[in-house]
């Protein structure tokens, strides 16, 4: 590790003091640094990552996740925004850099290509690219498995507090929507360590929680087969008025269904005309209709998909 990294218990303090006569903080950029060690551990220790790793880090800002990252003997990919945070990185970490352990990107995570050969994410993200980071990161995943690739083994996210109760459905039908339902495919989402405002400096105004997301595949496990691209479409659809009556929002078309192989406005509405006609078995609870899109299960969404999927292919025979 870097000379320029101070050792022993006061590294965390010490990066984050040496940024700070650095930069002048861009809240814009979401520039509230972890000061606690204990958060900083946790997130690492439940990531599972060690010495074979390849670890993506979104946002190092002072180095200091980075720094114990680094410590597992792990590759480390980190991405960074800020010019002036970039500068300071390439000091304290300068080392690492150049044994090739650190690979240091100056840009913004959503845009630069990410290396193809990760097998974890841990961050501390700047809070308001979590939705984007988290589709990319669902996409990602997607991709490694179209290819056949090295698919990510875990993801470990600090995220506002109430993103991540939706995120795992924390308190059912209240948390219920189309992030945590989506997620919910590809991964199975826990909550971990509760981080109030005193643990950055500067504060948030929100409390934080740390994530774990491990890979899963929801419809192997229900052995219930559907393109999700229509469930996605389907879910994102209903919960756009989530205080109305399934069968309402079934009437409607989702935005952009043609671009889920097989589907067109019209075929939608034929589809969604024979299944509301009451004639069609399908295996939800009775009156499932009058329920509103927060009432359902995330099993529930792909039997409905489902059942859309083989009423279009009758259609077609
Ligand atoms: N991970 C550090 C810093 C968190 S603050 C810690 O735990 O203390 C968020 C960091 O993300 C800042 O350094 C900010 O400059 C950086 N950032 C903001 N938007 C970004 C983007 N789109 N891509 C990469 N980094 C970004």
């Amino acid at each position: 590790m870097s000379d320029l990294v101070p050792n022993g218990n006061d590294v965390v303090s010490e990066l984050v003091d040496l940024l700070l006569d650095r930069i002048h903080i861009d809240k814009e950029l979401g520039q509230h640094f972890l000061i606690n060690e204990k958060i900083l551990q946790r997130a690492v220790e439940i990531s599972g990552a060690g010495a074979d790793s390849h670890i993506l880090e979104i946002g190092p800002g002072p180095g200091t996740l980075t720094h114990f990252l680094l410590a597992l003997g792990s590759k480390v990919t980190a991405i960074e925004f800020d010019g002036m945070v970039v500068e300071h990185l390439q000091r304290v970490h300068s080392q690492a850099i150049e044994s090739g352990q650190l690979c240091l990107v100056k840009g913004d995570a959503l845009h630069v290509a990410w290396p193809k050969d990760l097998t974890h994410v841990v961050s501390n993200p700047p809070y308001q690219i979590s939705s984007p980071l988290l589709s990319k990161i669902d996409n990602w995943q997607n991709e490694a498995k179209r290819r056949d690739d090295n698919e990510l083994q875990s993801v470990v996210l600090l995220l506002q507090e109430e993103f991540a109760s939706r995120l795992t459905m924390e308190f059912g039908i209240a948390s219920r929507g189309p992030l945590g339902i989506n997620m919910a495919l590809n991964w199975q989402c826990s909550l971990d360590l509760k981080v109030p405002p005193h643990s950055f400096t500067p504060h948030p105004e929100v409390h934080s929680r740390l994530v774990l997301l491990k890979p899963r595949n929801l419809m192997d496990e229900l052995d219930i087969e559907v393109e999700p691209r229509l469930v996605k479409r389907m879910v994102d659809h209903a919960f756009a008025e989530r205080r109305r009556k399934m069968r309402n929002r079934l009437k409607g078309t989702p935005r952009k269904i043609e671009r889920v192989p097989n589907w067109n406005r019209k075929i939608w509405r034929q589809v969604a005309d024979k299944l509301l006609s009451g004639k069609e078995d399908i295996n939800l609870g009775s009156g499932w209709e009058d329920f509103r899109p927060e009432d359902l299960e995330v099993n529930e969404w792909l039997i409905l998909a489902q059942k859309f999927e083989h009423i279009n292919n009758e259609l077609v025979e």
